[in-house]
């Protein structure tokens, strides 16, 4: 992927990430359901190949696809970025993204670390990310079994494996956020939204 583009967008990008189970998905919608946040910031929904958990619903937490329909919408070039995880796909919709900065909005994602690295490289002037931090790999370990309860062990000791080395990762991010206690975290997502902002 090109990462040399210069974009002259209004609206800023908010990419969170951190390891699985670090809360980042939790802590974007919450800042969401700020209903002055809500006027000014949407949430990004990726797709993915990977297999919807009863809690979620489809087009709130992802577009599930088939492999071969993800496939195709890499080749008509509607993925901005994309990255494997685990065996599964997930991508940022291009299209969707680039239309709610061109109308001034604000955008959050969650992404892996490869993710947040190329929104960067490609928006340079206008990405802010953040990486969320849990308060230990225990509570960690504890959060990933909780939410996989349907998903084989192995994915999950996978899961566990890849947080252990993507939590080396924080020091390459704008902002690092302890989610200790969910409030805290939001309050401090908030302080730095509204920052980055402010004009
Ligand atoms: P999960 O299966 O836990 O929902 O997601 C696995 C990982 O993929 C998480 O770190 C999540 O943030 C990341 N992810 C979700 N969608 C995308 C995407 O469109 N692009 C990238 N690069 N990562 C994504």
């Amino acid at each position: 992927m090109k990462a040399s583009r210069k974009h002259n967008n209004p609206g800023k990008i908010f990419v969170i990430s951190g390891p699985s189970g670090s809360g980042k998905t939790t802590l974007l919608t919450s800042l969401i359901q700020d209903k002055k946040i809500a006027k000014t910031l949407v949430k990004s929904c990726s797709v993915t190949t990977r297999k919807k958990r009863s809690r979620e619903t489809e087009a709130q937490e992802y577009f599930f696809v088939t492999p071969g329909e993800f496939k195709g919408l890499l080749k008509a070039k509607k993925i901005l970025e994309w990255t494997r995880y685990l065996g599964y796909y997930y991508g940022t919709p291009k299209g969707p993204l680039e239309e709610q900065l061109k109308r001034g909005k604000n955008v959050g994602l969650c992404l892996d670390l490869k993710g947040a690295r190329i929104l960067k490289k490609l928006y340079p002037q206008n990405t802010v990310t953040v990486f969320v931090l849990p308060p230990s790999l225990e509570v960690l370990k504890e959060r990933i079994q909780n939410r996989c309860r349907h998903t084989a062990q192995k994915e999950v000791t996978q899961r566990v494996q890849l947080a252990r080395r993507e939590l080396k990762a924080a020091d390459k991010f704008d902002y690092c956020i302890l989610n200790q206690k969910l409030a805290v975290a939001l309050g401090e997502l908030k302080n730095i939204y509204l920052q980055e902002t402010k004009n």
